[in-house]
């Protein structure tokens, strides 16, 4: 049933077309918190609890996420799921055939990676069809090279290596000759396959529970998308997002941590978004998911200030269309 609502929505969203708008086909990977969606239960050392993460939640997320962005500028767009049922897991063939009925001019498969060893490492990965610097589809290689700029520049996160962008012939070359990966395999259209980053890496894995912070991996990635076809989006306002940390070890000292991810995230603290005059115009108050994460969205251009409301320190920020700004503040232990 689901299927032929899918396929309904897309008659509907071809006889709406008009003109020669950019049409994005969204594939959210995985689905139905099955075997194949890579369940990884851990223990939560602030929840005090053992929960499951699911890839296909923060993929649907994301992809939701950058639906939304995309029709706020002006694109079009079809999506392969917006549900997370077994019935919404569809086959990768079927998915690439939905994608060529769309008339879509690109297709976008959204997913988050892991080491499957006990190395831990963060960062970007966009993979097209074919080798390195030869997409089997003019233009692959270009959308991917804009998702690695505009997703490894966001500073809400600790990276530990540089982003790579690499034609799946390549990167798997030991699964085959011309192998790769299955929903490019008869992809006709521009195409890629976003790994945000490493959900096996714990603290990103626990970044990736938070839903704003999935929201902006698909802002950045629509940021990435509109680049790519030209900057015709129509969107005005940009972002400011960020993590609060204290300067102390993190409590979950089990898990391996980089850098800035090796103080611990501030949970429940109330984050302010002033404006020009120092005025509180917006809140945030951060989860209780070991993260710290915060994000103010669709603000207009101009100076801004983030506090914590705990602290009388403002901390000056500028807001550009189309653009992401950061702003990380480390806080003295709270008593
Ligand atoms: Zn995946």
């Amino acid at each position: 049933m689901k299927r032929y609502i899918i396929i309904f929505s897309l008659l509907a969203t071809l006889m709406a077309t008009a003109g020669d708008v950019p049409r994005i086909y969204i594939n959210p990977g995985h689905g139905g918190h099955d075997s194949n969606d890579r369940p990884t239960p851990f223990y939560h050392a602030i929840l005090c609890d053992t929960i499951t993460y699911y890839e296909s939640d923060s993929n649907l997320l994301t992809g939701l996420s950058l639906e939304q962005y995309l029709r706020s500028n002006g694109y079009e767009t079809a999506i392969s799921r917006t549900g997370n049922t077994s019935d919404d897991d569809l086959d990768l063939y079927e998915i690439v055939a939905l994608a060529a009925n769309s008339g879509a001019d690109l297709f976008y498969s959204i997913h988050s990676n892991a080491t499957g060893v006990k190395t831990r490492l963060n960062y970007t990965l966009s993979l097209y069809r074919g080798y390195h610097g030869s997409p089997i589809v003019e233009g692959s290689d270009s959308i991917a090279r804009a998702t690695i700029k505009h997703l490894q520049a966001n500073q809400a996160t600790v990276w530990t290596h540089n982003p790579i962008t690499a034609g799946d012939w390549d990167f798997f070359s030991n699964w085959g000759y011309k192998t790769g990966l299955g929903v490019l395999r008869y992809n006709k259209v521009p195409g890629m396959l976003c790994e945000g980053s490493f959900f096996d890496y714990v603290p990103e894995r626990c970044r990736k529970l938070n839903a704003d912070f999935c929201a902006l991996e698909g802002w950045n990635q629509a940021l990435a998308i509109n680049e790519y076809f030209g900057n015709k989006g129509k969107n005005k306002t940009g972002i400011v997002a960020g993590i609060i940390r204290v300067n102390s070890e993190r409590v979950d000292t089990a898990y391996c941590a980089f850098a800035a991810d090796l103080l611990q995230p501030a949970n429940s603290v109330v984050v302010q978004l002033c404006d020009k005059k120092k005025r509180p115009i917006r809140y945030y108050t951060t989860d209780r998911l070991n993260n710290g994460f915060y994000c103010f969205t669709g603000l207009e251009p101009g100076k801004y200030y983030v506090r914590l409301e705990q602290s009388d320190t403002m901390h000056a920020v500028t807001v550009r269309r189309n653009q992401s700004t950061y702003c990380n503040i480390t806080t003295s232990p709270i008593p």
